[in-house]
């Protein structure tokens, strides 16, 4: 077969639109305000400027159907005719689709969860008894069209096989998905034939789950299904994208198969695996050299040479990003000046900078390095710029960790603190708490956006702030919580609220990046060292603890979540950059004591997401992870008590991690049965305080007293009352003031009923 290879491409690009247009445009949908063919308007302008910009930008193959409305894995869904049979009876497609992803009143939505070790959730597929798979091939098609119509040199994306079958979930008593591999496999090998039909000369199969080790067979697998795929008669060139790191033994299986081009991502994975495969000798190598998920500009030499150690192996080499640029914001360009120094904004490289880089890098490869010198220069510049900067390295900070590290950062044994603070709290047998926010009112919200818009000053929006705390105080102490919180009504995200005081960070604004479906976040930048000019909570801390004698619990965000929720700088390795914003939130915790603050919650809901995709990695990560927590919590007395909170129960490879964070108390979400997580923390010989979730706060219902009573006294057979707290299994900011109201009064009366059994 002779197809013509490409040279320079992305994997994909973000389309929630450069000021979130199909964001506003989906939620007008759903809320009635717009009709479909204004929703469709909008998502056809925006597939239009983004493919017109890649093709001005130098790319000679440009991704399609990386467009959706809702998330990449429920259209694979749609294609494969994968859409449960409860949405069947919707009989509009595009609100049939909108159905999967959200529910409605009568429909459970499918579940959501991370896309590999990214921010960006996915749609889970089910695969149950009855999955009847059947090719649906009319978006993809479509989209294919659409672009030929323009002149785009278009080449059709679509999830493969192995990563839409492993990332699915069995249900109703189905085998693991993966079992319907084979038959499967038949149906892409019918739409490589409709794709060849409709004129496409490539596809883009991408297979990122073969840089984990999701499955162990993962590289028989793939050389079995590509195979066969590659003997489709007709079909058109085969491009295989791996990415999210090195796809290991998948990478000489895929090479051993018929296919035309192979991706691999030389940002998150090493040049060397593509030495090591001499099957790669005939292929053409899609090499990820521009970080597709960070927002560094690109060293251009470092990238030149990695590229120059490739080429040697392989037929031909394609330059392209490591993954889509779904999960970086659209372009630098929608940065006011302002915020940005120059030094600063030369570092930075967002989706469309990231264009412009493959496109150098490409020209570079034809022409030599001669064609882009001032590029180059340009380059290096920066680097050295991002090396000099008195920002990026902080010696007293430096210092400050490696005295404390060295010393240890660990507190006192089990025992001593629980002595200590049983004597300075005076907590009752299964005390209760929450989790930290509580609903984020309208007149929040309105404070906030009027403070944005100087409508008010500080003072003001302060006073407002310190109302709802008086507020939020009040309601607990009438429900008769234990341990009080402030309700965290300042912090619209808790992550940019730390990062907004914190020196080594900054927040862009409008870097907007697709979480799922019309939500977006706007990670901050951290990009030098990290320190604390100041305290950040002490005053809405001291001033809740001001309104009332129960112990009111500070409230931290914790060193890993605050990375998670972040660009994080390049330069070093993530742990160093762990340990300083660890000793920032030391400083705070030190503060809160010494203010009289006697409970302190640091959150690490990103624990598990960070955890690296392969196993052989995950040791060290889990070392520096609670290393930085521990360096975190370790500088208050024994009489301090510290919490923690983990938004999930399914523990897996984290578990002994849980543990070694040594706080006093851990909360946790319990989907699961109590008894389960409980069970869990117990194998592993866990002795800390626990309290799993007993309210779904996911849910507006409003648990009773007997249904939360009952839990507790399942969680009482596996733990002692000393230990057991009394929680719902996360914070309360998305739920309604009444809700909230009812269901912790609830939760207080089966406490006390429980407490009356023990
Ligand atoms: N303290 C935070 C809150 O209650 C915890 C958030 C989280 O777990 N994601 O909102
Ligand atoms: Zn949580």
């Amino acid at each position: 077969m002779t197809v013509q290879p490409f040279t320079a491409t992305v994997l994909g690009s973000p389309r929630i639109g450069p000021r979130r247009e199909l964001k506003r445009a989906t939620e007008s949908y759903w809320a009635a305000r717009i009709g479909q063919d204004e929703l469709k308007k909008v998502a056809a302008d925006l597939r239009r400027d983004t493919w017109a910009q890649l093709v001005a930008a130098g790319l000679d193959s440009v991704p399609v159907n990386t467009f959706s409305y809702y998330d990449q894995m429920l259209d694979t869904a749609v294609l494969l005719g994968a859409l449960p049979q409860r949405v069947a009876g919707v009989a509009d497609e595009l609100d049939r689709y909108f159905a999967a992803a959200r529910g409605n009143s009568e429909i459970a939505p499918l579940e959501m969860t991370k896309w590999f070790d990214t921010n960006y959730h996915y749609i889970v597929p089910e695969i149950g008894p009855d999955t009847k798979f059947a090719l649906n091939p009319a978006k993809v098609l479509a989209e294919f069209k659409e672009a030929a119509e323009q002149g785009i040199p278009a080449r059709p994306v679509i999830i493969g096989p192995i990563t839409f079958l492993l990332l699915s979930k069995a249900v109703d008593g189905a085998p693991a998905p993966i079992f319907r591999l084979d038959e499967l496999t038949d149906v892409y090998a019918e739409l490589l034939s409709k794709l060849a039909e409709a004129g496409a000369e490539w596809v883009q199969i991408d297979e990122p789950v073969l840089v984990t080790d999701g499955a162990p067979d993962a590289p028989a697998l793939a050389e079995q299904v590509y195979s066969r795929l590659a003997g489709v008669a007709g079909r058109p060139a085969i491009f295989v994208a791996t990415y999210f790191g090195d796809p290991g033994g998948a990478l000489a299986a895929l090479a051993r198969t018929p296919v035309e081009a192979i991706g691999v991502d030389l940002v998150y994975g090493s040049v060397d695996s593509v030495a090591a495969v001499p099957e790669l000798a005939s292929k053409t190598l899609v090499a990820g050299v521009v970080d597709g998920r960070n927002i560094w500009r690109i060293d251009l030499e470092a990238a030149l040479a990695k590229l120059a150690t490739v080429r040697e192996s392989v037929a031909a080499v394609a330059v392209s990003t490591s993954c889509s640029t779904l999960h970086v914001p659209y372009s630098l360009s929608y940065e006011a000046d302002s915020a940005l120094d120059d030094n600063l904004r030369s570092w930075l490289a967002f989706g469309a900078e990231k264009v412009t880089e493959v496109a150098v890098l490409s020209r570079a490869l034809a022409e030599g390095r001669d064609a882009v010198s001032d590029e180059i220069a340009a380059s290096n510049a920066a680097v050295s710029s991002r090396k000099s900067d008195p920002r990026l390295s902080n010696a007293d900070v430096r210092d400050r960790i490696a005295t404390i590290t060295a010393a240890g950062a660990r507190r006192g044994s089990a025992e001593a603190r629980r002595a200590a603070q049983g004597e300075r709290l005076h907590l009752p047998p299964l005390p209760t708490t929450t989790i930290g926010s509580f609903p984020q009112t309208v007149d929040i919200r309105k404070a906030r956006a009027a403070l944005v818009a100087g409508e008010i000053d500080e003072a003001e929006y302060t006073r407002r702030m310190k109302a709802e705390i008086a507020d939020v105080i009040k309601l607990q102490e009438q429900l008769g919580l234990d341990v009080l919180v402030h309700g965290e009504p300042e912090r619209n995200d808790m992550v940019q609220y730390f990062a907004e005081q914190l020196e080594g960070f900054f927040a862009t604004a409008n870097g907007w990046v697709q979480s799922y479906g019309s939500r977006c976040v706007r990670p901050p930048v951290l990009f030098g060292d990290v320190f604390r000019p100041h305290p950040m909570t002490v005053e809405w801390a001291t001033y809740a603890q001001s309104l009332t004698d129960k112990p009111v619990k500070g409230m931290l965000t914790g060193p890993v979540t605050i990375l998670a929720w972040s660009f994080v700088r390049d330069d070093q390795p993530l742990a160093d950059t762990a340990n300083q914003v660890a000793l920032a939130i030391r400083d705070e915790t030190v503060d809160l004591e010494k203010a009289g603050i006697a409970v302190i919650q640091v959150d690490e809901p990103a624990l598990r997401e960070l955890l690296p995709l392969r196993k052989a990695d995950q040791e060290a990560y889990l070392n520096w992870a609670v290393g930085a927590f521990r360096l975190s919590t370790s500088g208050v007395s024994d009489a301090t008590q510290i919490h923690t909170h983990l938004c999930y129960s399914e523990f897996g490879e984290v578990i002994g991690a849980i543990a070694d964070l040594d706080a006093d108390v851990t909360s946790l979400e319990a989907a699961r049965s109590h008894m389960e997580v409980l069970d869990d923390l117990n194998a592993i010989g866990f002795a800390g305080g626990v309290g799993p979730g007993v309210y779904d706060i996911h849910s507006p219902r409003v648990p009773s007293t007997d249904e939360m009573a009952t839990s507790l006294r399942e969680a009482l057979d596996a733990v002692p009352a000393q230990r057991l707290w009394v929680n719902p299994d996360c914070g309360l900011k998305t739920r309604k003031t009444d809700e909230v109201t009812a269901s912790l009064a609830n939760l207080v009366a089966a406490a006390k009923q429980a407490r009356a059994g023990v």
